[in-house]
């Protein structure tokens, strides 16, 4: 029993008991909404479904696969590119950690479950809430897709942290390495592209696949630029 309150209230590692509270609060709500929507989603259809449904369905899993991708990608570029960890606000629980993972990326592997995930499961609440709230699921063909969609990017942003964890493991499970050689998630070479100086590129870390073609168009280099000119005073360059 001591041990199941030391780890739900403090974890393994030294950071404030209050901050552990919210992140399990974080994760419990976002059971509780994932459940909701799910709920929502399935009770349209029972236990059939028309084929071209079907269809539209496993194509929008693919695609908020790709995009949950490209969100952790530009999250990581904007994390690692502007300001400080002393920057008001989002310095310390935001841009800290990007930089910590880059001076010591084997911190991740020493972080329990709670604390890998729970930041980007109380992110997702910020979609999963006003989805089951506001979108039309029962009285419109797109809100339901809609719905649905963007049920599939946030259960692929909270993958998100653990294949991170995962790439940087020196043996990580079986089944585990096995989904990244075949490269159905984040494999570690390719992730050390990121973590090779100086950490400009190959900044998706759900899968990798948006990795190659955003480097290709230059994208992150763009968005820096346009980043850079709307808001001068507020970008610092790295230091
Ligand atoms: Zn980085
Ligand atoms: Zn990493």
């Amino acid at each position: 029993m001591k041990q199941i309150s030391s780890f739900l209230l403090k974890g393994n590692y030294d950071y404030p008991a209050s901050f552990r509270i919210i992140e399990i609060l974080g994760i419990i709500a976002f059971t509780v909404f994932c459940i909701l929507l799910y709920l929502q989603l399935i009770s349209p259809f029972g236990h059939t479904m028309p084929n071209w449904l079907s269809l539209a369905l496993i194509s929008l899993v693919l695609l908020a696969y790709f995009t949950a991708d490209f969100i952790s990608g530009f999250v990581h570029f904007l994390g690692d590119t502007f300001g400080t960890p002393e920057t008001p606000v989002l310095g310390p629980g935001f841009i800290k950690p990007f930089r910590d993972h880059h001076t010591d990326p084997q911190g991740i592997v020493r972080h329990d479950w709670i604390e890998v995930n729970a930041s980007n499961c109380i992110v997702c609440l910020f979609i999963l809430i006003p989805v089951y709230f506001f979108v039309p699921i029962h009285t419109s063909t797109i809100g339901y897709l809609t719905a649905f969609y963007l049920m599939m990017v946030v259960l692929f942003i909270l993958c998100t942290n653990q294949f991170h964890k995962w790439a940087h493991m020196e043996k990580p499970p079986v089944l585990i390495a096995a989904l990244q050689k075949m490269g159905l998630i984040l494999p570690p070479d390719h992730h050390n592209v990121h973590h090779t100086a100086p950490n400009d590129k190959y900044y998706c870390i759900t899968c990798g696949w948006m990795n190659s073609f955003l480097f290709k168009i230059h994208f992150f280099e763009f968005s820096e630029k346009v980043i850079r000119k709307i808001f001068p005073d507020r970008t610092k360059r790295k230091a």
